[in-house]
């Protein structure tokens, strides 16, 4: 018996060391990725449920490594997050996004992503102010997406945080709301401009009882503190009519539109053919 505990903790070690040795080349291989310009932005659109139209963009990170193909980013930002590289990376998400969009006819918003660990930065309102600066992009037209395991880290830093980039102008939601560590008092202690509800709950909304009176009552909640709520990962005609008798400000998902290269956004409303 002890020997087949020796044997399961050297096959233990060895599966994490291969694990580790993975995660290391993964690291090597997006810090390069960075370096060489191969990451790319995607934007997927958000509309409003009542009319149908385009309110702007949500900005996702994409990276073809040259051997292993498309990496989901649920696989590199974890990594870019352990070793700080996601610091670069979310600057040139950031950088890269406004100047994308401050090409654009139209003044749609964007959505960008950040990372907990960019939150804990103590300068980073002066750097989404110095983007804004160099890119000339309009600080009303950028929205930043953080979850809640951002404010869980330090309360009062993030809340000087956000109240520094809300006072230039940029908007702030609150993304995957629902999961996680979810609760009331993060609504009740910081500023948000929008509440963006767990796809989680879309994809039961039809057959889950319970899942229709959670998104009812946060469509309620949103209502009574007067922030706007998007509901995130709507893949159904029925999920969206639901959305639009239950009065959601706004949604996003495969069925209004999938995450696509800057280039194809444009000029192709309404002729979706991979949605
Ligand atoms: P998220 O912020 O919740 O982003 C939405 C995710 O849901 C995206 O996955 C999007 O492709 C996917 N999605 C959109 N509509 C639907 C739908 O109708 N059904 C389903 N099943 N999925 C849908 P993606 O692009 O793989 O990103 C995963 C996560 O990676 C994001 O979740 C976000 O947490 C993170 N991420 C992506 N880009 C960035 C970034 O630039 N910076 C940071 N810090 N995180 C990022
Ligand atoms: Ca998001
Ligand atoms: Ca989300
Ligand atoms: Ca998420």
């Amino acid at each position: 018996a002890k020997a087949d505990v020796t044997r399961a903790i050297c096959f233990y070690e060895l599966r994490m060391d291969e694990a580790s040795r993975t995660r290391q080349t993964l690291a090597r291989d997006l810090r390069r990725a960075l370096e060489l310009d191969q990451l790319e932005l995607h934007y997927q659109v958000q509309t409003s449920v009542s009319t149908g139209e385009i309110r702007g963009f949500e900005v996702l990170l994409r990276w073809t490594h040259p051997e292993r193909g498309h990496v989901p980013p649920s696989e590199f930002i974890p990594i870019a997050e352990e070793n700080g590289l996601i610091m670069a990376i979310g600057e040139w998400v950031l950088r890269t996004a406004c100047r994308q969009a401050a090409s654009w006819d139209k003044p749609y918003k964007i959505a960008v992503n950040l990372s907990p660990v960019q939150f804990a930065h103590p300068d980073l309102a002066s750097l989404v102010k110095n983007i804004l600066t160099e890119t000339g992009f309009d600080a009303r037209r950028l929205e930043l997406e953080i979850t809640e395991s951002t404010i869980i880290a330090d309360k009062v830093r993030t809340l000087q945080t956000l109240r520094r980039i809300r006072e230039l102008g940029v908007t702030i939601a609150l993304d995957d709301f629902g999961v996680g560590y979810s609760s009331l008092d993060t609504l009740r202690s910081f500023p948000f401009d929008k509440i963006k509800l767990d796809r989680s709950f879309m994809s039961e909304l039809e057959e889950n009882p319970q899942a229709k009176a959670i998104v009812r009552a946060v469509l309620t909640l949103g209502k009574s503190l007067n922030i706007p709520v998007l509901a995130e990962g709507v893949e159904t005609d029925d999920q969206l009519t639901i959305l639009q008798t239950e009065l959601c400000d706004e949604a996003q998902g495969f069925f209004l539109g999938r995450p696509k290269p800057v280039e194809q956004i444009f000029g192709l409303e309404g002729a979706d053919s991979d949605a």
